[in-house]
């Protein structure tokens, strides 16, 4: 089961950001026998009785760029289910493999929280550029209430409160609730699972993760969760020491020490890379890029250049900062390579948050 050979290949940001690996083939689908086979007898048909399989089958939390189903099921009404196929990190493939190999799960996860919550239609948010998964829900479309809905730009569409506004014309708060605007955003892996949970009877105790390392080709590979991220490095063959371990994307992620993190169920991406080299950063020079890059619609040097300037800051700043979704992209742009998504953090939570990887590089 699961085994098979993979085969690969904003309107607020013209053109596309992609800027991850180009379009890289991962050999396999990282195979392994995962449950049991006496499917539940019984399913659940409301929001209720699906948290109740969330909590017994553990998929509760998520990172901010995946709200966790567990929290937005609030017995509201629900306008609609949609999956989001976005990748959460311009690197990532996961949703185009998952849609390749795992397809019949993911639509049996999908009509079970439309059911669920008594949404008429799923909606599948899928980047433009992906015409592969997009032709295969495309199939699938015909013989359910699923919507596709082609998306332009990749990276970072797939924040919730950026998807909603694009897709739907919804607008929420950066960390809001798509539950709040009636809508429950489904990630793609806990899709799977709850479709492996029907078809199968259980729950895969392993994940698969995208592992980015330097000077090397990307892989996918299967952990079991609960493994401490030095296991899966030593398993990989991977050299580890020395190198800064994120969680989760080089844009928006998480610095990690593999000898005291563990796998858990939200981490799908981890890289390793050198400590980057400290680079002076110079003044500003009002190109405008980072203003030209943030979905938030901000401007990220004026809020850098106030921070700057005053030791106590208006809290007009700070309401401002808070449109701000972590995504990374102003740093990532700024010639004079300035932190301002690290300082806009601050600004926001009050407190200083050293070496976010999208600020060290
Ligand atoms: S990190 Fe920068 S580009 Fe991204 S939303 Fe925040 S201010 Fe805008
Ligand atoms: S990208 Fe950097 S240099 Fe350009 S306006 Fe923004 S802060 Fe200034």
């Amino acid at each position: 089961m699961f085994m098979g050979k993979m085969s690969l290949r904003s309107r607020y940001v013209p053109g596309g950001l992609y800027f991850g690996p180009p379009a890289w083939d991962a050999p396999v689908w990282p195979a392994r026998d995962i449950v049991e086979s006496s499917p539940p007898t019984l399913l659940p048909e409301n929001p209720e009785a699906l948290r109740e399989v969330l909590q017994r089958l553990n998929i509760g939390r998520q990172d901010t760029w995946a709200p966790a189903l567990l929290d937005q099921l609030r017995g509201g009404a629900v306008s609609d289910v949609v999956l989001n196929l976005v990748a959460p990190q311009p690197e990532s493939i996961l949703p185009r493999v998952l849609s390749e190999f795992e397809l019949p799960q993911l639509v049996t996860g999908l009509n079970l929280v439309r059911r669920c919550v008594s949404a008429n239609r799923a909606i599948l948010a899928i980047p433009r550029d992906e015409s592969e998964i997009r032709y295969q829900w495309g199939a699938v479309a015909k013989g359910h209430p699923f919507v596709v809905r082609p998306l332009i730009n990749r990276y970072p569409l797939g924040h919730p409160s950026i998807l909603l506004r694009s897709l739907l014309g919804l607008k929420i708060q950066p960390y809001a609730s798509p539950a709040d605007a009636g809508v429950i955003l489904l990630d793609p892996m806990t899709c799977w699972i709850l479709g492996c949970w029907i078809e199968f009877g259980g729950v895969p105790q392993w994940r698969p993760i995208e592992l980015f390392t330097h000077n090397a080709m990307p892989r996918l590979i299967a952990a079991n969760l609960g493994q401490p991220l030095s296991q899966i490095f030593s398993d990989a063959g991977i050299i580890y020491k020395e190198r800064q371990c994120i969680i989760n994307g080089m844009m928006a992620g998480e610095l990690a020490n593999p000898e005291q993190t563990v796998l858990e169920p939200w981490i799908r991406i981890i890289s390793l890379r050198p400590p980057p080299l400290v680079e002076q950063s110079v003044d500003c020079i009002r190109c405008g890029w980072c203003v030209n890059a943030c979905p938030a619609g901000l401007n990220p040097a004026g809020l850098m250049a106030q921070v700057r300037m005053i030791d106590s800051l208006p809290a007009i700043s700070a309401q401002e900062a808070s449109a701000c979704i972590d995504c990374g992209l102003c740093t990532y742009v700024c010639p004079s390579r300035l932190a301002l998504a690290t300082t806009i953090h601050s600004l926001k939570t009050g407190d200083a948050r050293a070496d976010t990887p999208g600020e060290a590089t």
